[in-house]
């Protein structure tokens, strides 16, 4: 067997070491692992801050090959958001290490009396220390921290003071390839929190001077799946979106396609088409990022041909924060009132401090700033609040805040006022796509097994487009195939690429040493009986029908009154006549990085 798990009992304060066999999780990797594990070891009726609860840190399944972006980090658990199965995922270069020292998966497991962190050496033995000189930094001081302690190159994966309070929302930041900075984030359903409830305040992995190199059983195997890894990286540079776009603008290029159809989130998801939203859009932030002296085009993670993240200065040209994605964006954006990348950006640098989803703080601010704490477009006041919700003395407001979304709704007691406009489900905040446009996305939250999450049914843009039906169909394909062999964006790529799809299974079986073809629909052959999964273990965790209404449901309050949630066609436009076709790309601007 090539792999191995780490298994670490924070309760005994024991490490030890057990083989992973691929062969017995078939094509899983990444959240397909997470469901394999959550089925066989984590009790759903379990409290998630409770030592019975476990994490999950693991790869995707081709980490360590020459797959584009495939160096993708899983960590999944009972959210204490939702109460129900977790899989979030991350970039930078946490995976990339594991699968250096033959780490398939790191399981956490138990309670500690005192702080600790894990250690994994050079020679990729782990060890459990005491985290004493880690204890009250924010994410940037521990990685900074972790560096100057053992090697420029340790790949870091940490909580901050959101994690420590564990807070709802807390997020486990990672750091990123070329700077070390932890702005890649698992940042969805509180698995910082679950982290922090163990007491284990990061995991930090050394380089190896050896590291290992995932390859198929045999050369002519391996001579056929580099053949067809031509086709995948093909894919990927011949996509738009994935070869052009996202490498100038990062994943900030999407405000310009939600923001021309109206599905870009505008002062608490008011629904309304609004003129104005290039003042956030590409050619804005292009300028900005690269007058204030950033730079864009950078890998998160080794392998990866996107290149999508980003550093961006503010205008005095100190650095201020990396990896800013559309979600942020939009949610701290024009969600707020804010139209000023700077801004944006500082709330980003502030939640990946502290390690707290951005998507959930800015729904929050959206839905206080609609409930009268602060007007629409107050940043200085946003700012304020966000700086100061892990003081001594936070607000009962701030407290609230720490925990996102439907915390603040409860706190300014939102679900009992006549006008209900919280988005959330299933307790999880909204991306950055209002679902009254594009249905699909707004079907895999309402339906799917994790709440509002971005990742999982990707039913990106361009579904505005499709019938309901369509929209159905093809939000079920993307919540069933996400998450199993590389990172979402150039996943897009290739999952609607007609050579690409057939190619990836192909080299998914050569990999396992299997001589078999799963062709095209092996995507959705691999993907349904993790989907299946999840499901099943919500349902022993206490979820029911009544939970996927956006609604009315419990968990979730949605828009005003008379919305019936995502299901065909009483799911309207909020712009009248026919939707507008997605835009072309942006042309590449003159100055280059
Ligand atoms: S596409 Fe972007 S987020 Fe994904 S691996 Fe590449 S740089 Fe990271």
């Amino acid at each position: 067997m090539i792999f191995r798990t780490i298994r670490v009992n924070l309760t005994s304060g024991t490490v030890t070491e057990e083989p992973f066999d691929q062969l017995e999780h078939g094509y899983h990797g990444g959240r397909g692992l997470v469901a394999d594990f959550m089925t066989k070891e984590v009790n759903p009726k379990c409290d998630p801050l409770g030592p019975d609860n476990k994490i999950i840190f693991c790869t995707g399944y081709f980490s360590g090959t020459r797959v584009p972006a495939s160096n993708r980090l899983s960590i999944g658990g009972k959210s204490p958001l939702t109460g129900l199965i977790k899989e979030s995922n991350s970039g930078g270069t946490m995976a990339r290490r594991m699968t250096d020292h033959k780490i398939k998966q790191i399981i956490i497991e138990g309670q500690s009396d005192t702080w600790k962190y894990l250690y994994i050496d050079k020679e990729g033995n782990a060890h459990l220390k005491d985290a004493v000189s880690f204890m009250g930094l924010n994410t940037y001081d521990v990685c900074d921290l972790a560096r100057k302690k053992y090697d420029d190159r340790v790949a870091v994966a940490t909580i901050g003071q959101a994690g420590e309070n564990k807070s709802n929302i807390a997020s486990i930041m990672c750091s990123e390839m070329k700077t070390g900075y932890p702005c890649r984030a698992a940042a969805r359903g509180g698995m910082g929190a679950v982290m922090g409830s163990k007491k284990l305040k990061c995991v930090i992995i050394e380089h190896s001077d050896d590291p290992f190199i995932y390859k198929c059983p045999t050369p002519e195997m391996q001579a056929e799946f580099d053949e067809l890894n031509k086709t995948i990286t093909g894919a990927i540079f011949a996509n738009p979106l994935t070869g052009q776009t996202m490498p100038l603008y990062g994943s900030a290029a999407g405000v310009d396609t939600t923001g021309a159809m109206g599905a870009l989130p505008w002062n608490n998801f008011n629904g309304k088409f609004t003129p104005g939203w290039e003042r956030l859009g590409t050619v804005e932030w292009r300028k900005n990022l690269i007058e204030h002296g950033g730079h864009s085009t950078i890998a998160c993670q080794p392998s990866c041909t996107v290149r999508c993240s980003n550093e961006y200065c503010d205008r005095k040209g100190n650095y201020l924060s990396a990896g800013i994605e559309y979600e942020t964006v939009a949610l701290c954006g024009s969600n707020i009132g804010v139209f000023d990348t700077d801004i944006v950006c500082t709330l980003d640098r502030l939640c990946d401090d502290y390690g707290q989803d951005t998507i959930d703080t800015g729904c929050a601010l959206g839905v206080a700033m609609d409930y009268g704490v602060m007007r629409f477009g107050d940043a200085e006041t946003a700012i304020a609040h966000v700086r100061h919700m892990y003081s001594e003395d936070a607000t009962d407001f701030e407290k609230a805040l720490r925990n996102g979304c439907a915390s603040v709704a409860d706190f300014l007691g939102v679900p009992e006022k006549e006008i209900k406009k919280v988005p959330v489900s299933k307790r999880q905040a909204f991306a950055a796509y209002d679902p009254r446009i594009i249905r699909g996305y707004g079907l895999s939250w309402e339906r799917g097994p994790m709440g509002a999450d971005h990742t999982q049914g990707s039913a990106a843009t361009y579904l505005a487009q499709m019938t309901p039906e369509q929209q159905t169909d093809a939000s079920l394909a993307a919540t069933c195939t996400c998450d199993c062999f590389m990172c979402l964006f150039p996943w897009s790529a290739v999952n609607f690429n007609p050579n690409a799809r057939p190619a990836i299974m192909r080299m998914a079986a050569l990999l396992s040493g299997k001589d078999e073809n799963p062709g095209a629909q092996g995507v959705e052959a691999n993907g349904m009986p993790i989907l299946m999964a999840e499901y099943a273990w919500n349902e022993k965790a206490g979820w029911t029908h009544d939970m996927d209404m956006f609604y009315g449901g419990k968990g979730n309050y949605m828009y005003h009154v008379g919305h019936e949630g995502a299901r065909g066609a009483a799911f309207r436009s909020v712009q009248d006549g026919p939707l507008p076709p997605p835009p072309a790309p942006p042309a590449a601007p003159e100055k280059k990085d």
